[in-house]
């Protein structure tokens, strides 16, 4: 006999502030344990179909800022499907974009095709592909088409800034749009054999005189209002599918 249960769906933020309209929005209720690590971890368990699980990096103990970057999303994922087990894991967050590939700032885009890494340069044999990653996303050609998103490829590393090198890789590899979580995720995922996408809101364009920084910080409550209407459309639509 088949076990009917309600299939669940996480989705992991990086900053406090990308995650928090969204936390409101559902009244989810924290359930962190208290781990070594400061992640931070809400459920939502009053839909029929699914159970949402929302995770936070939380904040560095040393430095009192929010866990940016590549190796906190690694380990967060893995301790995330190690402690929930969900179907699906979404990384939602904030981006950079090409102002030439016409994106907008606050545009909220989709991940398509394939996970790349821009900063992770190793000329050796086969190595340079490892480097790129190269991981695939979970189809989002469903949810981009009902709610009439933008696909594209995403591309990680640790840098806000984004040096000649790895504007070179993004040439390379096509990616338009570039953070510093999906792509560590993505690798988590596939090795544990969980469907994952990510969903980003554009911040700043990659291609202009004015600095990233500055840029991100204007727009990154707008961008983050953008990305919490955006996810409650797409739990809208995924509470109907299966993932596994
Ligand atoms: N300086 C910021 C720190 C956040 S780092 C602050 O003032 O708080 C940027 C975060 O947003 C990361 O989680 C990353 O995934 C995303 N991001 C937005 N724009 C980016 C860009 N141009 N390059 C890299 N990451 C970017």
């Amino acid at each position: 006999m088949s076990v009917n249960r309600k299939q669940r769906v996480a989705i992991l933020f990086a900053m406090e502030q990308e995650a928090r309209n969204f936390i409101d929005h559902y009244k989810f209720i924290d359930v962190s344990n208290n781990s070594a690590l400061p992640f931070k971890y809400y459920r939502y368990d009053e839909m029929n179909t699914i159970e949402l699980i929302v995770a936070v990096n939380g904040t560095c103990k040393t430095h009192a800022v929010d866990q940016v970057g590549t190796v906190p999303a690694a380990v967060n994922a893995f301790a995330l499907i190690q402690q929930f087990a969900p179907d699906l894991v979404i990384s939602a967050g904030t981006a950079g974009g090409f102002k030439k590939f016409d994106l907008r700032i606050g545009e909220v885009v989709l991940s398509k095709g394939l996970f790349w890494y821009h900063d992770r340069r190793i000329s050796l044999p086969n190595f340079l592909e490892y480097g790129l990653g190269g991981i695939e996303s979970f189809s989002t050609d469903l949810f981009a088409k009902n709610l009439n998103l933008r696909q594209v490829q995403i591309s990680s590393g640790d840098s806000l800034a984004t040096s000649k090198d790895d504007f070179s890789i993004l040439e390379k590899t096509g990616a338009k749009v570039k953070e510093m979580e999906a792509t560590a995720i993505a690798w988590v995922c596939r090795e544990l054999k969980t469907p994952f996408f990510a969903v980003k809101s554009i911040t700043d364009f990659l291609d202009v005189h004015e600095k990233v920084a500055a840029q991100f910080i204007q727009n990154l409550n707008m961008a983050s209002e953008n990305l919490t209407k955006v996810l409650i459309q797409l739990i809208e639509l995924i509470k109907d599918q299966k993932f596994k």
